[in-house]
Protein backbone atom coordinates (compact mmCIF):
# COMPACT_ATOMS: atom_id res chain seq x y z
CA UNK A 1 0.00 0.00 0.00
CA UNK A 2 1.64 3.12 -1.15
CA UNK A 3 1.69 5.85 2.05
CA UNK A 4 -0.29 7.94 -0.01
CA UNK A 5 -3.10 5.82 0.26
CA UNK A 6 -2.83 5.05 3.96
CA UNK A 7 -4.98 6.37 5.62
CA UNK A 8 -4.09 7.01 8.97
CA UNK A 9 -0.43 7.09 11.46
CA UNK A 10 -1.50 4.98 13.96
CA UNK A 11 -0.36 1.38 13.57
CA UNK A 12 -2.26 -1.61 14.21
CA UNK A 13 -1.88 -4.75 15.84
CA UNK A 14 -4.01 -7.50 16.05
CA UNK A 15 -3.96 -10.81 17.56
CA UNK A 16 -4.83 -13.99 15.63
CA UNK A 17 -7.01 -16.53 17.26
CA UNK A 18 -9.93 -18.98 15.94
CA UNK A 19 -11.59 -15.71 14.26
CA UNK A 20 -8.81 -14.79 12.10
CA UNK A 21 -6.92 -18.16 11.50
CA UNK A 22 -8.13 -18.30 8.02
CA UNK A 23 -5.54 -17.06 5.35
CA UNK A 24 -8.67 -15.05 3.46
CA UNK A 25 -9.33 -13.37 6.58
CA UNK A 26 -5.49 -12.59 7.43
CA UNK A 27 -5.09 -11.07 3.60
CA UNK A 28 -8.32 -9.38 4.37
CA UNK A 29 -6.75 -7.98 7.57
CA UNK A 30 -3.67 -7.09 5.78
CA UNK A 31 -5.59 -4.58 2.84
CA UNK A 32 -7.30 -3.04 5.60
CA UNK A 33 -3.88 -1.80 6.91
CA UNK A 34 -2.77 -4.03 9.75
CA UNK A 35 0.83 -3.91 10.66
CA UNK A 36 1.61 -6.13 12.86
CA UNK A 37 0.11 -9.54 13.80
CA UNK A 38 0.68 -11.15 17.33
CA UNK A 39 0.64 -14.30 18.63
CA UNK A 40 -0.76 -15.00 22.19
CA UNK A 41 1.65 -17.82 23.53
CA UNK A 42 -0.85 -18.27 26.69
CA UNK A 43 -3.12 -19.55 24.01
CA UNK A 44 -0.85 -20.66 21.31
CA UNK A 45 -0.19 -24.35 20.48
CA UNK A 46 3.12 -24.65 18.63
CA UNK A 47 2.27 -26.18 15.10
CA UNK A 48 -0.55 -23.61 15.07
CA UNK A 49 1.75 -20.38 15.79
CA UNK A 50 4.06 -21.44 13.31
CA UNK A 51 1.57 -22.11 10.51
CA UNK A 52 0.28 -18.62 11.47
CA UNK A 53 3.85 -17.07 11.25
CA UNK A 54 4.44 -18.16 7.89
CA UNK A 55 1.00 -17.27 6.29
CA UNK A 56 1.70 -13.67 7.45
CA UNK A 57 5.13 -13.77 5.94
CA UNK A 58 3.74 -15.29 2.62
CA UNK A 59 0.55 -12.88 2.72
CA UNK A 60 2.11 -9.64 3.05
CA UNK A 61 5.14 -10.20 0.59
CA UNK A 62 2.82 -11.12 -1.70
CA UNK A 63 0.76 -8.17 -1.13
CA UNK A 64 4.45 -6.14 -1.22
CA UNK A 65 3.28 -5.03 2.44
CA UNK A 66 5.71 -4.85 5.60
CA UNK A 67 4.02 -6.61 8.39
CA UNK A 68 5.53 -7.63 11.18
CA UNK A 69 5.12 -10.84 13.36
CA UNK A 70 4.95 -10.70 17.61
CA UNK A 71 5.25 -13.78 19.94
CA UNK A 72 3.86 -12.61 22.76
CA UNK A 73 5.18 -14.65 25.49
CA UNK A 74 3.12 -16.32 28.92
CA UNK A 75 6.08 -14.82 31.22
CA UNK A 76 5.39 -15.56 34.58
CA UNK A 77 1.71 -15.65 36.05
CA UNK A 78 0.47 -17.19 38.65
CA UNK A 79 -2.33 -19.81 38.19
CA UNK A 80 -4.51 -21.58 40.06
CA UNK A 81 -4.42 -25.60 39.60
CA UNK A 82 -7.18 -28.24 37.96
CA UNK A 83 -10.48 -28.68 40.07
CA UNK A 84 -12.88 -31.15 39.30
CA UNK A 85 -16.02 -29.06 39.39
CA UNK A 86 -15.42 -25.22 39.45
CA UNK A 87 -16.53 -23.69 43.04
CA UNK A 88 -19.54 -21.46 43.63
CA UNK A 89 -18.54 -18.72 45.65
CA UNK A 90 -20.36 -17.01 48.27
CA UNK A 91 -19.23 -13.76 50.17
CA UNK A 92 -17.39 -14.37 53.10
CA UNK A 93 -16.35 -18.39 52.31
CA UNK A 94 -13.19 -19.03 53.03
CA UNK A 95 -10.70 -20.79 50.21
CA UNK A 96 -7.46 -22.32 50.53
CA UNK A 97 -4.61 -21.65 47.95
CA UNK A 98 -1.69 -24.08 48.64
CA UNK A 99 1.59 -25.43 47.11
CA UNK A 100 1.54 -28.32 44.72
CA UNK A 101 1.97 -31.23 46.09
CA UNK A 102 0.44 -30.44 49.42
CA UNK A 103 -2.94 -31.43 50.81
CA UNK A 104 -6.07 -29.35 51.46
CA UNK A 105 -7.45 -28.33 54.66
CA UNK A 106 -10.33 -27.03 54.18
CA UNK A 107 -13.19 -28.33 51.75
CA UNK A 108 -12.50 -24.63 48.83
CA UNK A 109 -9.01 -25.45 48.14
CA UNK A 110 -6.61 -25.45 44.86
CA UNK A 111 -3.14 -25.48 44.29
CA UNK A 112 -1.53 -22.19 42.66
CA UNK A 113 1.77 -23.13 40.35
CA UNK A 114 4.03 -20.86 42.28
CA UNK A 115 4.96 -22.14 45.42
CA UNK A 116 7.05 -18.65 46.67
CA UNK A 117 3.36 -16.69 46.42
CA UNK A 118 3.17 -17.70 50.48
CA UNK A 119 6.16 -15.93 51.21
CA UNK A 120 5.68 -13.02 49.26
CA UNK A 121 2.10 -12.25 50.37
CA UNK A 122 0.67 -10.48 53.60
CA UNK A 123 -2.04 -10.53 55.39
CA UNK A 124 -4.81 -8.24 54.62
CA UNK A 125 -3.52 -8.02 51.34
CA UNK A 126 -6.06 -8.50 48.32
CA UNK A 127 -6.21 -11.48 45.79
CA UNK A 128 -7.72 -10.89 42.49
CA UNK A 129 -9.33 -14.14 40.61
CA UNK A 130 -9.60 -14.31 36.54
CA UNK A 131 -9.20 -11.03 35.76
CA UNK A 132 -10.81 -9.60 38.47
CA UNK A 133 -13.65 -11.63 38.44
CA UNK A 134 -13.31 -12.66 42.06
CA UNK A 135 -11.79 -10.48 44.80
CA UNK A 136 -10.95 -12.19 48.06
CA UNK A 137 -8.96 -10.89 51.10
CA UNK A 138 -5.92 -12.37 52.60
CA UNK A 139 -6.56 -13.56 56.17
CA UNK A 140 -4.22 -16.16 57.05
CA UNK A 141 -0.70 -17.32 55.59
CA UNK A 142 1.51 -20.22 56.57
CA UNK A 143 4.64 -21.81 54.79
CA UNK A 144 2.44 -23.54 52.47
CA UNK A 145 -0.96 -22.28 51.97
CA UNK A 146 -2.58 -18.92 52.90
CA UNK A 147 -6.48 -18.77 53.52
CA UNK A 148 -8.24 -16.17 51.49
CA UNK A 149 -12.17 -14.31 52.14
CA UNK A 150 -14.46 -14.45 49.84
CA UNK A 151 -15.65 -10.69 48.99
CA UNK A 152 -17.41 -10.89 46.05
CA UNK A 153 -19.90 -13.97 44.71
CA UNK A 154 -18.57 -15.78 41.81
CA UNK A 155 -17.34 -19.22 40.15
CA UNK A 156 -13.93 -20.24 40.84
CA UNK A 157 -12.43 -22.71 37.99
CA UNK A 158 -9.08 -24.26 36.57
CA UNK A 159 -6.06 -22.41 35.87
CA UNK A 160 -7.79 -19.42 37.11
CA UNK A 161 -4.94 -16.51 36.42
CA UNK A 162 -4.24 -14.72 39.77
CA UNK A 163 -3.46 -11.39 40.30
CA UNK A 164 -1.86 -9.58 43.66
CA UNK A 165 -2.13 -5.76 43.47
CA UNK A 166 0.77 -4.07 45.30
CA UNK A 167 3.16 -7.15 46.12
CA UNK A 168 6.09 -7.89 44.97
CA UNK A 169 6.46 -11.16 43.63
CA UNK A 170 9.71 -12.56 43.11
CA UNK A 171 9.06 -14.47 40.29
CA UNK A 172 11.95 -14.96 37.21
CA UNK A 173 11.49 -12.95 34.19
CA UNK A 174 11.07 -16.39 31.92
CA UNK A 175 9.51 -19.65 32.94
CA UNK A 176 10.34 -23.00 30.85
CA UNK A 177 7.35 -22.70 29.04
CA UNK A 178 8.78 -18.92 27.69
CA UNK A 179 12.04 -20.29 26.96
CA UNK A 180 10.37 -23.41 24.59
CA UNK A 181 7.82 -20.40 23.51
CA UNK A 182 10.83 -18.05 22.53
CA UNK A 183 12.85 -20.86 20.48
CA UNK A 184 10.17 -21.44 18.17
CA UNK A 185 9.40 -17.13 18.20
CA UNK A 186 13.08 -17.36 16.77
CA UNK A 187 12.78 -20.26 14.50
CA UNK A 188 9.66 -18.74 12.99
CA UNK A 189 12.32 -15.33 12.62
CA UNK A 190 10.16 -13.63 14.72
CA UNK A 191 10.31 -9.61 14.54
CA UNK A 192 9.16 -8.63 18.09
CA UNK A 193 9.03 -10.97 21.29
CA UNK A 194 7.02 -9.02 23.94
CA UNK A 195 7.67 -9.97 27.75
CA UNK A 196 4.86 -10.48 30.09
CA UNK A 197 4.85 -9.15 33.84
CA UNK A 198 8.39 -7.78 33.29
CA UNK A 199 9.14 -5.93 36.72
CA UNK A 200 12.52 -4.43 35.90
CA UNK A 201 14.84 -3.66 33.43
CA UNK A 202 17.29 -6.71 33.91
CA UNK A 203 14.09 -8.90 32.92
CA UNK A 204 14.17 -7.07 29.44
CA UNK A 205 18.17 -7.68 29.73
CA UNK A 206 17.25 -11.07 30.59
CA UNK A 207 15.48 -11.61 27.64
CA UNK A 208 17.06 -9.49 25.27
CA UNK A 209 20.02 -12.12 25.46
CA UNK A 210 18.11 -15.04 25.65
CA UNK A 211 16.88 -13.66 22.26
CA UNK A 212 20.84 -13.33 21.06
CA UNK A 213 21.85 -16.84 22.34
CA UNK A 214 19.28 -17.91 20.36
CA UNK A 215 20.81 -15.51 17.44
CA UNK A 216 17.00 -14.08 16.75
CA UNK A 217 16.59 -10.63 15.34
CA UNK A 218 13.50 -9.80 17.34
CA UNK A 219 13.29 -6.79 19.13
CA UNK A 220 11.84 -6.44 22.62
CA UNK A 221 8.83 -5.23 23.91
CA UNK A 222 8.04 -4.75 27.24
CA UNK A 223 4.55 -5.08 28.58
CA UNK A 224 3.90 -3.07 31.64
CA UNK A 225 1.54 -5.13 33.75
CA UNK A 226 1.92 -4.20 37.57
CA UNK A 227 2.53 -1.36 40.16
CA UNK A 228 6.58 -2.64 40.23
CA UNK A 229 6.72 -2.16 36.89
CA UNK A 230 5.94 1.33 36.66
CA UNK A 231 7.88 1.90 40.07
CA UNK A 232 10.87 0.89 37.49
CA UNK A 233 9.60 2.46 34.49
CA UNK A 234 12.18 4.57 33.27
CA UNK A 235 14.63 1.85 33.33
CA UNK A 236 12.67 -0.37 31.77
CA UNK A 237 11.99 1.88 29.24
CA UNK A 238 15.27 2.52 28.34
CA UNK A 239 16.17 -1.07 28.37
CA UNK A 240 13.35 -2.09 25.84
CA UNK A 241 12.73 -1.21 21.95
CA UNK A 242 8.99 -0.78 22.87
CA UNK A 243 6.99 -0.37 25.74
CA UNK A 244 3.30 -2.04 25.68
CA UNK A 245 0.87 -0.74 28.64
CA UNK A 246 -1.51 -3.88 28.99
CA UNK A 247 -4.25 -1.79 30.10
CA UNK A 248 -5.84 -5.90 31.21
CA UNK A 249 -3.71 -6.76 33.86
CA UNK A 250 -2.52 -3.04 34.96
CA UNK A 251 -6.19 -2.06 35.35
CA UNK A 252 -6.24 -4.67 38.24
CA UNK A 253 -3.44 -4.62 39.44
CA UNK A 254 -3.83 -0.67 40.59
CA UNK A 255 -7.14 1.19 40.96
CA UNK A 256 -8.96 1.37 37.48
CA UNK A 257 -9.30 5.51 38.24
CA UNK A 258 -5.38 5.67 38.00
CA UNK A 259 -5.37 3.88 34.77
CA UNK A 260 -5.76 6.80 32.63
CA UNK A 261 -3.37 8.79 34.41
CA UNK A 262 -0.65 5.91 33.76
CA UNK A 263 -1.42 5.38 30.46
CA UNK A 264 -0.73 9.37 29.81
CA UNK A 265 2.41 9.22 31.95
CA UNK A 266 3.79 6.18 30.31
CA UNK A 267 2.63 7.23 27.06
CA UNK A 268 4.33 10.71 27.77
CA UNK A 269 7.73 9.33 29.14
CA UNK A 270 8.61 7.12 26.11
CA UNK A 271 7.87 10.14 23.90
CA UNK A 272 10.65 11.27 26.46
CA UNK A 273 12.72 9.05 26.16
CA UNK A 274 12.34 8.47 22.57
CA UNK A 275 10.93 4.79 22.59
CA UNK A 276 7.60 3.03 21.29
CA UNK A 277 4.83 2.83 22.69
CA UNK A 278 1.23 0.49 22.57
CA UNK A 279 -1.54 0.84 23.76
CA UNK A 280 -2.96 -2.23 24.50
CA UNK A 281 -6.62 -4.09 25.37
CA UNK A 282 -10.27 -3.47 25.72
CA UNK A 283 -10.28 -1.05 23.28
CA UNK A 284 -12.97 -2.11 21.40
CA UNK A 285 -14.33 -5.18 24.02
CA UNK A 286 -18.14 -4.79 23.33
CA UNK A 287 -17.23 -5.92 19.61
CA UNK A 288 -16.06 -9.14 20.80
CA UNK A 289 -19.90 -9.42 20.08
CA UNK A 290 -21.62 -6.63 18.69
CA UNK A 291 -20.77 -5.11 15.23
CA UNK A 292 -20.12 -1.07 16.25
CA UNK A 293 -18.44 -0.19 19.22
CA UNK A 294 -19.40 2.02 22.13
CA UNK A 295 -19.74 5.78 22.40
CA UNK A 296 -16.79 4.72 25.72
CA UNK A 297 -15.11 3.12 23.62
CA UNK A 298 -14.87 5.41 20.67
CA UNK A 299 -13.47 7.74 22.94
CA UNK A 300 -11.17 5.48 24.28
CA UNK A 301 -9.51 4.58 21.10
CA UNK A 302 -9.26 8.14 20.17
CA UNK A 303 -7.42 9.00 23.10
CA UNK A 304 -4.96 6.97 22.79
CA UNK A 305 -4.40 8.48 18.88
CA UNK A 306 -4.75 11.79 20.20
CA UNK A 307 -1.88 10.81 22.62
CA UNK A 308 0.09 9.48 19.38
CA UNK A 309 0.79 6.06 20.68
CA UNK A 310 2.89 4.46 18.02
CA UNK A 311 0.26 1.66 17.69
CA UNK A 312 -3.08 0.47 19.12
CA UNK A 313 -3.48 -3.48 19.95
CA UNK A 314 -6.83 -5.32 19.43
CA UNK A 315 -6.74 -8.95 21.55
CA UNK A 316 -9.91 -10.67 22.24
CA UNK A 317 -11.75 -8.52 19.21
CA UNK A 318 -10.12 -10.07 16.61
CA UNK A 319 -8.72 -13.77 18.39
CA UNK A 320 -12.32 -14.87 19.11
CA UNK A 321 -14.57 -11.82 18.14
CA UNK A 322 -17.54 -11.91 15.70
CA UNK A 323 -16.53 -9.20 13.86
CA UNK A 324 -12.29 -8.78 13.77
CA UNK A 325 -12.74 -6.85 10.06
CA UNK A 326 -15.43 -4.25 11.31
CA UNK A 327 -13.12 -3.88 14.59
CA UNK A 328 -9.82 -2.87 12.28
CA UNK A 329 -12.61 -0.64 10.15
CA UNK A 330 -13.10 0.71 12.96
CA UNK A 331 -10.19 1.47 14.25
CA UNK A 332 -8.94 2.91 10.43
CA UNK A 333 -11.66 5.19 10.97
CA UNK A 334 -11.09 6.58 14.30
CA UNK A 335 -7.49 6.80 13.87
CA UNK A 336 -7.90 8.64 10.04
CA UNK A 337 -10.10 11.44 12.06
CA UNK A 338 -8.61 11.83 15.23
CA UNK A 339 -5.28 12.69 13.68
CA UNK A 340 -6.88 14.97 11.13
CA UNK A 341 -7.20 17.27 14.44
CA UNK A 342 -4.38 17.43 16.01
CA UNK A 343 -2.46 15.42 18.65
CA UNK A 344 -1.38 16.07 22.42
CA UNK A 345 2.38 16.73 21.40
CA UNK A 346 4.80 15.21 23.23
CA UNK A 347 7.16 14.65 20.89
CA UNK A 348 7.73 18.64 21.66
CA UNK A 349 9.47 16.56 25.00
CA UNK A 350 11.76 14.14 23.61
CA UNK A 351 15.07 14.61 25.21
CA UNK A 352 17.47 15.26 22.59
CA UNK A 353 20.19 13.16 24.01
CA UNK A 354 22.34 12.15 20.80
CA UNK A 355 23.54 14.09 18.10
CA UNK A 356 21.51 12.20 15.62
CA UNK A 357 18.41 13.12 17.17
CA UNK A 358 19.57 16.78 17.45
CA UNK A 359 19.88 16.33 13.89
CA UNK A 360 16.26 14.64 13.17
CA UNK A 361 14.82 17.39 15.22
CA UNK A 362 16.53 19.70 12.58
CA UNK A 363 15.04 18.02 9.56
CA UNK A 364 11.79 17.69 10.98
CA UNK A 365 11.74 21.43 11.69
CA UNK A 366 13.01 22.02 7.73
CA UNK A 367 10.07 18.87 6.18
CA UNK A 368 7.14 20.65 8.75
CA UNK A 369 8.02 23.93 7.58
CA UNK A 370 7.38 23.37 3.77
CA UNK A 371 3.73 21.84 3.14
CA UNK A 372 4.94 20.15 0.63
CA UNK A 373 7.55 18.64 1.43
CA UNK A 374 8.03 14.59 2.28
CA UNK A 375 10.53 13.33 4.90
CA UNK A 376 12.88 10.40 4.14
CA UNK A 377 15.35 8.63 6.23
CA UNK A 378 18.11 6.53 4.98
CA UNK A 379 18.40 4.12 7.95
CA UNK A 380 20.41 0.86 8.19
CA UNK A 381 19.25 -0.72 11.56
CA UNK A 382 16.04 1.44 12.15
CA UNK A 383 17.66 3.84 14.46
CA UNK A 384 17.44 6.96 12.77
CA UNK A 385 13.74 6.43 11.83
CA UNK A 386 12.37 5.43 15.19
CA UNK A 387 13.96 8.54 16.59
CA UNK A 388 12.93 10.70 14.00
CA UNK A 389 9.56 8.94 13.67
CA UNK A 390 9.12 9.79 17.99
CA UNK A 391 9.75 13.02 17.24
CA UNK A 392 6.20 13.72 15.32
CA UNK A 393 6.39 15.00 12.04
CA UNK A 394 3.87 17.04 11.23
CA UNK A 395 4.64 16.25 7.12
CA UNK A 396 2.17 13.87 5.79
CA UNK A 397 4.20 11.06 4.52
CA UNK A 398 7.87 9.77 6.18
CA UNK A 399 9.56 7.32 4.56
CA UNK A 400 12.36 5.22 5.91
CA UNK A 401 14.87 3.87 3.07
CA UNK A 402 16.31 0.75 4.49
CA UNK A 403 18.28 -2.49 2.67
CA UNK A 404 16.83 -5.11 5.45
CA UNK A 405 13.87 -6.45 4.74
CA UNK A 406 13.66 -7.22 8.56
CA UNK A 407 14.55 -3.71 9.54
CA UNK A 408 11.57 -2.58 7.24
CA UNK A 409 8.92 -5.28 9.37
CA UNK A 410 10.11 -4.04 12.64
CA UNK A 411 9.64 -0.99 10.99
CA UNK A 412 6.22 -1.06 10.29
CA UNK A 413 5.42 -0.68 14.43
CA UNK A 414 6.67 3.05 14.31
CA UNK A 415 3.81 5.71 14.29
CA UNK A 416 3.94 7.49 11.02
CA UNK A 417 6.55 4.93 9.08
CA UNK A 418 6.28 3.92 5.88
CA UNK A 419 9.15 1.69 5.67
CA UNK A 420 10.83 0.84 1.88
CA UNK A 421 13.39 -1.64 1.27
CA UNK A 422 16.39 -0.66 -1.07
CA UNK A 423 19.69 -1.59 -1.69
CA UNK A 424 21.94 1.02 -0.74
CA UNK A 425 24.38 2.15 -3.24
CA UNK A 426 28.15 2.62 -2.58
CA UNK A 427 27.48 6.31 -4.07
CA UNK A 428 25.09 8.34 -1.90
CA UNK A 429 24.47 10.28 -4.68
CA UNK A 430 23.17 7.29 -6.39
CA UNK A 431 21.28 5.95 -3.47
CA UNK A 432 19.40 9.56 -3.10
CA UNK A 433 18.35 9.47 -6.96
CA UNK A 434 17.32 5.50 -6.35
CA UNK A 435 15.41 6.43 -3.42
CA UNK A 436 13.61 9.36 -5.11
CA UNK A 437 12.66 7.47 -8.66
CA UNK A 438 11.17 4.94 -6.14
CA UNK A 439 8.85 7.10 -4.57
CA UNK A 440 7.87 8.78 -8.07
CA UNK A 441 7.67 4.75 -9.61
CA UNK A 442 5.33 3.80 -6.75
CA UNK A 443 3.20 7.13 -7.24
CA UNK A 444 4.41 8.31 -3.84
CA UNK A 445 5.13 11.35 -5.04
CA UNK A 446 5.18 13.35 -8.19
CA UNK A 447 8.31 14.65 -9.76
CA UNK A 448 9.82 18.19 -8.22
CA UNK A 449 8.69 17.22 -4.30
CA UNK A 450 10.90 18.30 -2.09
CA UNK A 451 12.67 15.81 -0.21
CA UNK A 452 14.21 16.47 3.51
CA UNK A 453 16.61 13.93 3.61
CA UNK A 454 18.47 13.17 6.77
CA UNK A 455 20.46 10.13 7.26
CA UNK A 456 24.29 9.34 8.97
CA UNK A 457 25.36 7.71 6.36
CA UNK A 458 24.64 10.45 3.71
CA UNK A 459 28.85 11.16 3.19
CA UNK A 460 31.22 8.78 1.55
CA UNK A 461 33.98 9.26 3.29
CA UNK A 462 33.06 10.58 7.04
CA UNK A 463 30.78 9.24 9.16
CA UNK A 464 28.36 12.20 9.52
CA UNK A 465 24.87 13.11 10.68
CA UNK A 466 23.58 15.10 7.71
CA UNK A 467 20.31 16.82 6.21
CA UNK A 468 19.67 17.41 2.79
CA UNK A 469 17.30 19.20 0.49
CA UNK A 470 16.63 17.66 -2.55
CA UNK A 471 13.56 17.96 -5.39
CA UNK A 472 12.84 14.32 -6.99
C1 LIG B 1 -2.92 -7.19 29.05
O1 LIG B 1 -2.93 -7.66 30.20
O2 LIG B 1 -3.46 -6.12 28.76
C2 LIG B 1 -2.20 -7.92 27.99
C3 LIG B 1 -2.02 -7.39 26.80
O3 LIG B 1 -1.66 -9.14 28.29
P1 LIG B 1 -2.37 -10.56 28.07
O4 LIG B 1 -3.36 -10.38 26.95
O5 LIG B 1 -1.26 -11.47 27.71
O6 LIG B 1 -2.98 -10.87 29.37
Amino acid sequence: MPASHRLHRTKLIVTLGPATESEETIGQLIDLGVDVFRLNMSHAKHEWAARMAKSVRRLSVERQRHVAVLFDLTGPSIRTGDLKEPYSLNIGDLVEFRREGTEPTIPLSTTVNYGGMMDDVAEGRTLVVDNGTLLMEIRSRQDERIICEVKNAGTLGSRRHINLPGTRLNLPAMTEKDRNDLALAIACDADYVAGSFVRDAAHVHEIRHAIEALEGHAQVVAKIEDQEAVRNIDSIIQASDVIMIARGDLGIEVAFEELPILQRRIVKRCHELSRRVIVATQLLDSMIQNPTPTRAEVTDCSNAVFEEADALMLSGETSVGKHPLRCVDALVRIAARIERSGGLGYGQGVLLREERQKTARAAVMLADSMPDAKLVVLTRRGVLANHTAMLRPRSASFFAFTPKESVCRQLALTRNVTPVQMPFAANIDETIQRASALLVERGDITPGTPLVIVSDILSNHIAANSILLHHA
